[in-house]
């Protein structure tokens, strides 16, 4: 028997970047948290300080089968994040994606659970219009080597919405922009993981393409709290919502504050850019503002320092303090 009166959440994908920090979130909040997760990237180590507590579970799992547990609430993660890691198995990508979302909206539908949904910037694809507001439809390309993940996202999305309309499923759709922050895989090719750890060891730092390509970087913790506060609002606000930092960078100046930052001697190289790697991308958060009062509060450089910190004692703490020497 149940003994306690605390919400029941179910977290898929709770073992990988973000997931964790929902978990760990929700745990502060005096949720029961059950982390569903099949480790394809995400790891036990990142909620091992997770395991002993009380009112938390994980659960090895793939939710591209069906799953049947008894829950209050699902945020639902699941889907490999870094172009590196969900174009190693496009197919199991998609499936992911489309799949996870049926399976995950049917027990919401039988468990009448409200369900949030981690979408993504990438449903804009390589964006004519810029900021992106929540309106525009995007610019994707449906075969290319990102649309396993672009387009499962957007048939996630539409499926949401589908339910909604068809079942009366209460739903949150967040299209969530590059989140960075403490356990970031550090081998998952993305721009800031590889930055920080090239700047740490020394080694070149990669600038695909000549730089100029622009991104916008949120900090973990004011994702979670945006998603926090989607999930209580109204049923009636069903998103998609964007979050994320409007402060726009190029690649370039994300490399050169890295290497200032870390104090580093890693000289910059260029590479190829990849095909359709997005020109530009930066959110229109006034609906956030809006309709969440939500609005981010860490800065770049602020941000960078805490995740600078975590990669370090990864490497063993030496190359800051060799760094300053
Ligand atoms: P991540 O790779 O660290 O986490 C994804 C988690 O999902 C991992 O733990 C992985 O093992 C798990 N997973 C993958 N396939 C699964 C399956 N079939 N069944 C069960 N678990 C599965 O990535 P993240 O950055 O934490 O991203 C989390 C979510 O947020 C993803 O849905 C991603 O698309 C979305 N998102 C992230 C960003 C970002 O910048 N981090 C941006 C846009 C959207
Ligand atoms: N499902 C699940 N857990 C549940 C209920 C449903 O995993 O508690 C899955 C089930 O595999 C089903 C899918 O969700 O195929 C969609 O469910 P829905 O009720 O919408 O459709 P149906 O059962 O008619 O296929
Ligand atoms: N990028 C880069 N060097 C790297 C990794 C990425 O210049 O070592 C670029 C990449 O081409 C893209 C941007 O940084 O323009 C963000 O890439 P990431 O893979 O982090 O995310 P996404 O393209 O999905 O926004």
């Amino acid at each position: 028997m149940r003994q306690t009166a605390s919400k029941r959440v179910l977290v898929t994908g709770g073992a990988g970047f973000l997931g964790s920090h929902l978990c760990e979130r929700l745990l502060a909040e005096g949720c029961e948290v059950l982390c569903v997760d099949n480790y394809f990237t995400g790891s036990r180590s990142n909620v091992a300080h997770l395991l002993d507590h009380p009112r938390f579970e994980t659960m090895r799992h793939d939710v591209t089968f069906p799953l049947y547990v008894e829950v209050d609430e699902i945020y639902n993660l699941a889907c490999p994040a870094s172009p590196v890691h969900y174009q190693h198995d496009p197919v199991q990508t998609t499936k992911t994606s489309v799949l996870g979302a049926i399976n995950m909206l049917g027990l919401a539908k039988r468990l009448k659970a409200r369900i949030l949904q981690a979408s993504t910037s990438e449903v804009y694809g390589d964006p004519f219009v810029h900021p992106q507001p929540e309106g525009y439809w995007g610019h994707v390309n449906p075969i290319g080597p990102r649309a396993c993940y672009d387009e499962g996202k957007r048939c996630a999305e539409t499926l949401f919405f589908d339910y909604h309309r068809q079942h009366g499923l209460e739903i949150k759709v967040v299209r969530i922009f590059n989140t960075y922050g403490p356990r970031m895989h550090p081998n998952d090719g993305r721009v800031v993981s590889n930055f920080i750890m090239q700047a740490l060891r020394g080694e070149p730092i990669t600038i695909y393409g000549d730089g100029s390509q622009t991104r916008s970087f949120c900090y973990v913790d004011d994702l979670i709290d945006g998603f926090l506060a989607l999930m209580a609002s109204p049923a009636a606000v069903t998103g998609p919502i964007n979050i994320g930092n409007p402060g726009e960078f190029t690649i370039r100046e994300l490399a050169e504050t890295v290497i200032a930052l870390t104090g580093s001697r890693s000289r910059l190289v260029h590479r190829p850019l990849p095909r359709d790697d997005p020109k530009q991308r930066r959110p229109d958060i006034a609906a956030a503002r809006e309709v969440l009062g939500w609005q981010p509060k860490v800065p770049l450089e602020q941000g960078l320092k805490r995740t600078i910190a975590h990669f370090d004692t990864l490497l063993g703490g030496r190359a800051l303090r060799a760094a300053a020497e």
